[in-house]
């Protein structure tokens, strides 16, 4: 009876730790992947960090130029977090032209980095101070860098 119920809870143990075993890396590594998808995207990194530091900001006010990313009236800036590639970063490794539809992407990609330009333009006339923040300086090596460069920036 004693050794019955034994065998019994040991086979419950393990009918348990089999399905943790089958079921949990899985879902370790799905909640990781939404985590660290949502973390590595460049403008949660610099919410992240200025939220942390007790900087407060509105997201993508709509009735400024360009709708930038952040603005932190307090300070009179604004910031954009840019895609090295879809804003055309000059001269960084992370912008390249496609090699098809070359011309199609140029108009593309250079319009947008015009576009940029101006906006930058206009919200300078208005009296802001403007922080474009690119993808490229968010990597590990040099992020540590950037950030508080930012808050330099941010307090000038
Ligand atoms: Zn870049």
């Amino acid at each position: 009876m004693i050794r019955g119920e034994g065998l019994d809870i040991r086979l419950r143990e393990k009918a348990i730790i089999d399905m943790a075993d089958v079921h949990e890396p899985e879902t370790r590594s799905y909640n990781m992947s939404q985590i660290q998808a949502k973390d590595s995207k460049p403008e949660m990194m610099v919410r992240k960090f200025l939220h942390a530091n007790g900087f407060r900001y509105r997201l993508h006010v709509k009735d400024l130029p360009g709708k930038p990313d952040l603005v932190l009236p307090k300070y009179n800036s604004v910031i954009f977090v840019h895609g090295c590639f879809w804003h055309a970063h000059d001269g960084c490794k992370d912008f390249e032209i496609p090699k098809t539809r070359t011309e199609w992407w140029k108009n593309k990609l250079f319009g947008n980095r015009e576009r940029d330009v101006k906006h930058v333009r206009q919200l300078k006339d208005l009296g802001w101070n403007v922080i474009v923040v690119w993808e490229c300086e968010l990597k590990s090596d040099i992020i540590k860098k950037t950030l508080p460069e930012l808050v330099k920036r941010l307090k000038k």
